[in-house]
């Protein structure tokens, strides 16, 4: 099969369907109509073989995943996703993979109403690249750099059980459980829920990605403030407390994979957020508070502060 068959045959009918997509795959470029009102969120992630999934898992996860991901980072910006292009790189032609991958590709994008519009097919190691752009009503993108001290540091789930996933890849574990915190690994759940409540009352979010510490330091050097978490505070996936209790703390703040959101809201607008979040049966977490001093501390449960180091997922 060559690339041009290989595209419509496995790309050119998938994702949700859209009228404003006014060209999608098949020509030089996608042509879309953004609506008057909005700005355009843009952002890529790609997934690499042995680096951010295991070769042998099934390419329906691997598409799955690699959606997730990339709605995860217009969740954080408090953009709705609509639109994605696809740079996949194969080894070789391979029918079953690429119907599978085809697959969780057209399942994940439909269920966030996000169309296909594009993509670049290569031949090399395999890796998949995702582009999503996504629309926010102007100026209300949610950004890094709103965090002012004395707001509170929220997380939008439990922590910990990606990493969990990972570090039991070898190990023995309860079958039933293992299936649990490999779903979440591979299927996180982006946080599109939040965007009304993040763009009425959150300063910054980003998504947890790389691990909470890291993450949260880069919301402190872009909005230049420090920040101090409260470990008894933090929202510990059951799993982790009864596999790894001695690792939870760790795997919490520099696991990563979570995929939640971490966000600030100022104190005055908490009460308001807090009644918001209730009515759409949501919970969220307090896990710390934002300082005007640089740095990341750690308050731990006898009341001690000790200095955190931001630690995380890093490619070099
Ligand atoms: P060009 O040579 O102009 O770069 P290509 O031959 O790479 O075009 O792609 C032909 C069309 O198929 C383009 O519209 C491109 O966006 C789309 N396309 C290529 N690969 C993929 C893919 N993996 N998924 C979705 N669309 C793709
Ligand atoms: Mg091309």
């Amino acid at each position: 099969m060559d690339e041009f068959s290989l595209i419509n045959t496995f790309f050119k009918s998938i994702g949700s369907t859209r009228r404003d997509v006014v060209l999608g795959i098949g020509d030089d470029a996608a042509c879309l109509d953004v609506p008057a009102g909005y700005q355009l969120l843009i952002s890529t992630d790609s997934l690499l073989a042995d680096v951010h999934f295991c070769s042998n898992w099934d390419a329906y996860d691997i598409a799955c995943k690699c959606v997730m991901v990339n709605v995860s980072d217009i969740a954080a910006m408090g953009g709705k996703p609509c639109w994605v292009s696809l740079a996949l790189t194969l080894p070789s032609f391979d029918s079953v993979w690429l119907e599978r991958f085809s697959k969780g590709l057209n399942d994940s994008l439909q269920r966030f109403n996000i169309a296909l519009i594009g993509g670049d097919t290569t031949k090399g190691s395999l890796s998949i690249t995702l582009t999503i752009h996504g629309l926010v009503p102007i100026g209300r993108s949610i950004q890094r750099k709103g965090a002012e001290a004395g707001d509170v540091i929220y997380v939008s789930g439990v922590l910990g059980a990606a990493a969990l996933a990972v570090h039991y890849l070898n190990l023995s574990m309860d079958n039933q459980d293992r299936a649990v915190v490999l779903n979440l690994l591979q299927h996180p759940n982006p946080r599109v829920d939040l965007t009304t409540c993040l763009q009425a009352y959150a300063s910054a979010a980003i998504d947890i990605s790389d691990g909470l510490s890291a993450d949260l330091n880069h919301i402190c050097l872009a909005s230049g403030v420090g920040a101090c978490l409260f470990s008894d505070a933090l929202p510990i996936h059951c799993l982790v407390k009864q596999y790894e209790p001695e690792k939870a703390l760790d795997f919490v703040l520099s696991g990563g994979d979570d995929y939640e959101l971490c966000f600030t809201v100022p104190k005055p607008s908490e009460a308001a957020f807090l009644q918001d979040l209730d009515q759409m049966n949501l919970q969220c977490y307090p896990i710390g508070v934002i300082e005007s001093m640089p740095g990341m501390r750690l308050q731990t449960h006898l009341g001690d502060i000790i200095e955190l180091t931001p630690r995380g997922y890093q490619h070099f």
